[in-house]
Parts: C-alpha cells; sequence; structure tokens
C-alpha cells in the first residue's frame, strides 16, 4: 500500500510513523527544510530557541507515551512552569489548584474573587459538556457567545482583563472576543496545579526522531491531489526545486485544514467552506538571546493589553533546561498577541525586534544593552481559536470528512483545539484506518 503524507508536523510524523512500524514505508512531503512544523527548535551560538510550542503538559498522556517509546524521555526536563502576570511594573504570582487559590488573587477586587470562584464551580459542575473535543448539545448553547460578552454582560470587566486575557492569550494564542464561553469555562475548570515538561535540546528532538525513521522529501510542496480514474489511485503533484508526480492508494493531510482546499480542489463545497472557516490566529514569536538573564524566576510571564498593545505573553527560555543558553546567558521568548502578530506579519525582523524591545523596557530595562541578537519566528496559522459556532462546525467537518472519503484521511489540529498531543492522536487515528482498510 502506498501512502502519501502531505506535511511533517508532529501529526504527518506520528501518522508515519505508526504506518512505518506496520511495515509501511510511506512518503512525507514537506514545504520547508526541516521535519515538524510548528514542533520545532532554532539553534544559534548555543541557544536553543523553541520556535513555536514550547510546554508539554503532564495530561498529554499519548504525546509523552511516544517521547518514552523513541527513548526520549531523558531529554525531557521538568520545567518550572510558574506564572506571574506583570501589572503596572509588578509580578503577580498565579498559582490556582482550588477555588481557595482564586481567593489570594491580589489583582482582583473581592467581587470580583467571589465571582471567579462562583464561575469555577460553575464549570467544574457542568462535567463532560466541557469536553471541547467530545461536544454535545450542552457544549453548543454555551458556545452561542464569546467569553469576553459573557464576562462583560455580568459586569465582570476585572475578570475580562484580569483573567480571560492572560489565559486566551497564552494558551490559545488569542483573545476572548473571538474564543467561547464554553471555551473559556473548560480553561478555567483545568487551571490547576500540573506538570508542565520542556526538552532540554529543544521542541524539535521528537520531530527529528521521528523523521528519521522515514522518507521525508524537504523542500517538496504538495501543490495538487487529484483522483486517478484510470488506475485508481490518487495523484499527488509537488513543486520545489524537482518538481514532479507519483501515485498513491491512500493521502493523509497533515496540514491546517484551511491550506487543504487549496490542494485538493475536489471537496464538496460544504466541507471546502468548513475547511475554510476553521479559525486560526497569526503569531509572531521574536527569540531574544541575553548576555545575562533579566530579573524575575518565573517561567511565564503575561502582560495585560491595557498597559502593553502588542506583547502578549514572555516565556523565560532559559529556565527550561540546563540545555538551552550558553553557561551564564538568558534566553527570552515574546509571544505577540494575535492583534499585533496580524499587524506587523510582513514588516522587517529589524522593526519588529525594535517594537517588542521598546515595549518590554519598562519592565527590563537592560534588555537593549544585553543583547547578543534577535530571531523573529513567523506562523500564519498558529493556534485554532474556537469562537461562537466553532465546536459545532468542527464536528460537522470531521463527520463530513469521515464519511465523503475512504482513502483520503484528515489530521492534525484544526479538526479539534490545537496541540501536540492533538497531533499525535489524529495522527496515529489515520494510520490505524489505513491499516484497517
Ligand atoms: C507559538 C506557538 C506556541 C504553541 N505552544 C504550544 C504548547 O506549548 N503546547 C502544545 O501542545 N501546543 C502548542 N502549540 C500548538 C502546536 O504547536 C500545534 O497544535 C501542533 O504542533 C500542530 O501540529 P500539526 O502537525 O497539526 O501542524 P503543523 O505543525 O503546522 O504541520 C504542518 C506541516 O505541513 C507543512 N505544509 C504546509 N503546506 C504544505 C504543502 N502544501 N506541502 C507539504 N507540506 C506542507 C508545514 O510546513 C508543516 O511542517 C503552539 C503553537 C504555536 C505557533
Amino acid at each position: 500500500m502506498n501512502v502519501a503524507i502531505v506535511g511533517s508536523g508532529i501529526a504527518g510524523l506520528s501518522c508515519g510513523y505508526r504506518l512505518v512500524r506496520a511495515g509501511l514505508k510511506p512518503v512525507v512531503f514537506e514545504s520547508e527544510a526541516f521535519a515538524g512544523g510548528r514542533t520545532h527548535a532554532h539553534e544559534k551560538d548555543g541557544f536553543v530557541m523553541d520556535t513555536g510550542a514550547y510546554t508539554i503538559p503532564e495530561f498529554h498522556k499519548k504525546f509523552l507515551a511516544l517521547v518514552d517509546e523513541l527513548g526520549l524521555s531523558g531529554d525531557l526536563v521538568e520545567a518550572p512552569g510558574n506564572s506571574v502576570i506583570y501589572k503596572e511594573g509588578r509580578p503577580h504570582r498565579v498559582e490556582i489548584g482550588t477555588p481557595v487559590d482564586f481567593m489570594r488573587l491580589k489583582l482582583l477586587s473581592f467581587k470580583s474573587k467571589a465571582r471567579l470562584v462562583k464561575i469555577f464551580m460553575r464549570a467544574v459542575s457542568l462535567g463532560k459538556h466541557l469536553d471541547l473535543n467530545r461536544p454535545d448539545d450542552k457544549t453548543f448553547q454555551l458556545e452561542q457567545e464569546s467569553a469576553a460578552k459573557y464576562l462583560l454582560r455580568n459586569g465582570r470587566e476585572d475578570l475580562l482583563t484580569h483573567i480571560a486575557w492572560p489565559v486566551f492569550s497564552e494558551l490559545f494564542l488569542g483573545n476572548p472576543e473571538k474564543n467561547s464561553k464554553a471555551a473559556f469555562l473548560a480553561t478555567i475548570r483545568k487551571l490547576v496545579r500540573f506538570k508542565i515538561f520542556c526538552f532540554n535540546s529543544g521542541m524539535g528532538t521528537v520531530a527529528r526522531k521521528l523523521s528519521e525513521k522515514m522518507t521525508v522529501r524537504f523542500n517538496t510542496p504538495v501543490v495538487r491531489v487529484n483522483r486517478n480514474m484510470a488506475d485508481d489511485a490518487w495523484r499527488v503533484d509537488w513543486g520545489g526545486e524537482s518538481p514532479g508526480s507519483g501515485h498513491f492508494d491512500h493521502i493523509v493531510f497533515a496540514l491546517p485544514p484551511p491550506l487543504v482546499p487549496d490542494i485538493y480542489t475536489s471537496l464538496s463545497s460544504l466541507a471546502t467552506d468548513l475547511c475554510r472557516k476553521v479559525v486560526y490566529e497569526p503569531c509572531l514569536v521574536v527569540a531574544l538571546a541575553l548576555k545575562k538573564p533579566p530579573a524575575g524566576s518565573a517561567m511565564i510571564c503575561a502582560v495585560l493589553r491595557e498597559e502593553f498593545p502588542n506583547v502578549a505573553t514572555v516565556i523565560f527560555d532559559h529556565l527550561k533546561g540546563s540545555g538551552r543558553v550558553p553557561q551564564g546567558k538568558g534566553l527570552l521568548s515574546v509571544i505577540l498577541s494575535a492583534d499585533a502578530s496580524r499587524k506587523f506579519y510582513k514588516i522587517g525582523d529589524g522593526r519588529i525586534r525594535a517594537v517588542v524591545l521598546d515595549e518590554l523596557s519598562s519592565l527590563w530595562p537592560e534588555l537593549q544593552d544585553d543583547l547578543l541578537f534577535a530571531k523573529v519566528f513567523r506562523w500564519q496559522q498558529a493556534a485554532v481559536q474556537l469562537p461562537e459556532g466553532a465546536l459545532r462546525a468542527q464536528v460537522q467537518l470531521r463527520e463530513l470528512l469521515k464519511k465523503e472519503h475512504e482513502q483520503l484521511h484528515f489530521t492534525g489540529d484544526g479538526y479539534f483545539r490545537a496541540s501536540m498531543e492533538i497531533g499525535v492522536v489524529t495522527g496515529f487515528n489515520a494510520a490505524d484506518r489505513i491499516l484497517a482498510a
């Protein structure tokens, strides 16, 4: 059986790995020169920069099992994972474990804390209705308004500013206006203390190891997939340095759904429409390599949009493991807000770096002097957003694609919420479907 996989992100590689283990020889097509997509690290002068995904929570069981199976557990480090929210120049620790912890948040008024506890209890009582990967009618009801509208409707502006914004900017790379009340409640309920992990040698470790186990054709973008009636196969046309075409029994699309209809133009009009409607925000990540670490011991620093128009989150990468920076040096990943990422996406790296340094100078005035180099990473489809009606549309899209196609398989994060775990799960599922065919 010949299988073509379009995309060497974690979804495509997980699928390929499962097929290889079953004795098949899939071919993975990748438009970039490296494997991993949004799970990749860039190395320069001893600094290891995660260009996209940066942490693995302990409940990403399938991903962690894969890491173990690949013999990479020794490279995993438990990251401090501690978070602060900066307000008026001061860091406020955020440690949530029980509703009582909400009452300790100095950022909120007493009334807001009490309201937050109430919201948390409501979210807990909703139980499985807040499983965003298996939504039901109740979930669909809860996704009929945005998180922002829900909070404002109830006079909870304080919670919008100090809770919803940091939650959505860090965990969704988005904002409370473009994500639903269901997404907010589901996330609030999960704000419990859990372990998080990083890789000492950077997030590209898994993708690198997986890609060694199969044929990956780098710099080879797939431009068209067509049904070839004559020999009952699928024809794949690719571009890049050595354009060509080949025939395959199964095709796995392992790239964000909005890109699929550009390659496979024979999708039904409803499926095309639903693929294009999956909302991704763009994201700019600016890595700052520094002569020394700036002040602060929290790994994840959120800032408020009222005070910082462009920066959303700052990650202290030098706290992620001993192998991330040369001895004594510092490394920050500055994540711009979705709005700022859209605004600056096409401007030059130098200007983006200037915006970031200028904005962060109020927190760390020494950054400019300590800067060794900066590197800008751009993601056009960074993370899936869950606006009103998105969960229902995802279910419809998943069911439609499964019904319409037996030899085409659709994997990756756009069919669910964005995460590496979803990449592994959907990749494995696609492989199982192919092996069962
Ligand atoms: C800044 C950032 C931080 C994140 N943080 C986390 C985190 O901490 N934890 C977490 O779990 N998740 C995080 N995520 C989300 C996570 O990275 C993604 O959900 C996951 O990596 C998606 O994997 P994928 O395989 O579905 O897609 P991708 O990684 O996007 O892979 C798709 C691949 O397809 C290739 N491709 C595209 N078009 C073509 C074509 N025509 N032909 C051939 N190849 C093509 C692309 O180059 C890419 O390599 C983060 C994402 C970003 C951007």
